[in-house]
């Protein structure tokens, strides 16, 4: 860490004490643009550092969508190091196993268990979770812990030398440390690349819906999807479906990707119930039945972005983080993941800092430590695109013969 340069107008060495009751030596005031689930992680871990922490949200109010999400164990184990494993017990679904499935037919062609193995192997569970109650945790953590979340406070303008902001109300907020959390149609990633640089749309589409599972223990094919949760993917030429339990098996919860056909990017366009019914025909009976059961759908185009070469602004005062950085298609679900990761790692990181010189530093740390990772992780989303979207024919036999092979030798 290179020594302070004295250039800093913020007091160094005047000891805070932070939320685990260490010490640390200064207090950085540090804006936080979006109030997503990489936004309040960030907030959350940087307070816990001993920063002085404000999300700057432009909506109004904070409404997550009635959908779920996969909490996978790199993000759990994180969420229980943050005191967190009692609201996940409250909230979240542990499945068994995840079943791969043919679209036609239903026939099974992959098995792999989790459950306990999760947490043999990984230390953390696997765990399906309402998003809202994703939200509300990570909400209650970072207020807890001090941070000011203020909502209706829509970014308008950076100064990135700064740093500073301005809202659309006209007020200018300075602080030593930006970042942008602002998702995948981020205007702060525009200040960092100096050029215009729009979303890529990716080709696919979301339909996502929930389904009230009492509704489903009344049919006899469809009970063992609640009974035992798994995770079932059945995947279809140019199309796969993920379904899955959540809120203490109370919904099932249906995520339909398919080729975008018109659709706009945002978490709370309704689509037509019945045109994604329409779009699924064919499928095995059991999808057939189930979304008869769906009452509305929500749809959105699915968005990403190339990596980029750098998330820290020459200026070295702002920086990315989550969706803003490495948006990616949710087919490894690891978007909010990796969020959270880039949370943790730049808390952490940050709680070392001894004066407001060493930022630039630090952030070069976590970019060095990051982005590899999500990189990797961007593009593996990507490649399951082609994997699981094979057209019916030679390539598709082979990908679910192979599928069958690992199965049985998970059996034997
Ligand atoms: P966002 O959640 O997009 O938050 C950005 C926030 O910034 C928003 O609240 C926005 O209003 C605010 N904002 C933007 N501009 C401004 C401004 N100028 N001023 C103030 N505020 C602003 N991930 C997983 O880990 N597991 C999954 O199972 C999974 N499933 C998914 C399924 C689907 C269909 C989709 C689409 C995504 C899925 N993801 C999943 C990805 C995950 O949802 C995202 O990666 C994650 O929500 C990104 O969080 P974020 O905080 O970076 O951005």
């Amino acid at each position: 860490v290179p020594a302070d340069s004295g250039a800093s107008a913020l007091k160094v060495g005047e000891n805070v004490t932070l939320y685990d009751g260490r010490t640390a030596p200064i207090r950085l005031r540090i804006l936080i643009v979006g109030c997503g689930l990489g936004g309040l992680a960030a907030a959350f871990a940087l307070q816990k550092a001993g920063h002085e922490c404000t999300i700057l949200e432009q909506a109004p109010a904070i409404g997550e969508v009635g959908a779920g999400i996969q909490v996978t164990p790199n993000v759990s184990r994180i969420l229980l190091s943050w005191g967190l494993g009692p609201q996940l017990e409250r909230t979240a679904v542990i499945p068994q196993a995840i079943v791969f499935r043919r679209w036609q037919t239903g026939e099974r062609v992959g098995y792999t268990r989790w459950g306990d193995l999760m947490l043999q192997d990984h230390g953390a569970p696997y765990c399906h979770i309402h998003r809202a109650d994703f939200h509300r945790m990570l909400d209650d953590l970072a207020s807890g812990a001090g941070v000011q979340i203020r909502l209706g406070a829509a970014v308008t303008a950076i100064d990135a030398d700064a740093p500073a902001v301005t809202l659309r109300s006209g007020e200018t907020l300075a602080c030593d440390l930006l970042i942008g959390a602002d998702g995948v149609k981020s205007m702060i990633r525009q200040v960092i690349v100096g050029a215009p640089d729009a979303p890529v749309a990716t080709g696919d589409a979301a339909y996502r819906a929930t389904i009230p599972t009492s509704a489903m223990l009344s049919e006899e094919d469809l009970r063992g999807f609640v009974e035992e949760p798994e995770m079932t993917a059945w995947m279809g030429p140019g199309r796969h479906i993920m379904g899955y339990c959540i809120r203490g098996k109370k919904e099932y919860n249906l995520v339909l990707l398919h080729p975008d056909d018109g659709s706009v990017e945002s978490w709370t366009a309704e689509g037509s119930a019945d045109k994604m019914r329409a779009d699924f025909e064919g499928w095995e009976p059991r999808i057939q039945k189930l979304l008869g059961l769906v009452p509305s759908t929500l749809k959105w185009k699915l968005m990403d972005r190339g990596p980029l070469e750098t998330w820290i602004h020459p200026s070295g005062r702002v920086v990315l983080l989550g969706d803003s950085c490495h948006p990616m298609l949710p087919y490894r679900a690891q978007g909010a993941a990796m969020a959270v990761e880039d949370a943790a790692v730049l808390g952490s990181l940050l709680s070392h800092i001894s004066s407001p010189t060493q930022i630039p530093f630090f952030l070069r740390a976590y970019e060095q430590l990051r982005h590899a990772r999500c990189t990797d992780t961007q593009a593996q989303a990507r490649l399951n695109q082609k994997i699981f979207h094979l057209p019916d024919g030679a390539a598709q036999r082979e990908r679910d013969e192979d599928m069958r092979q690992a199965m049985e030798a998970e059996f034997s």
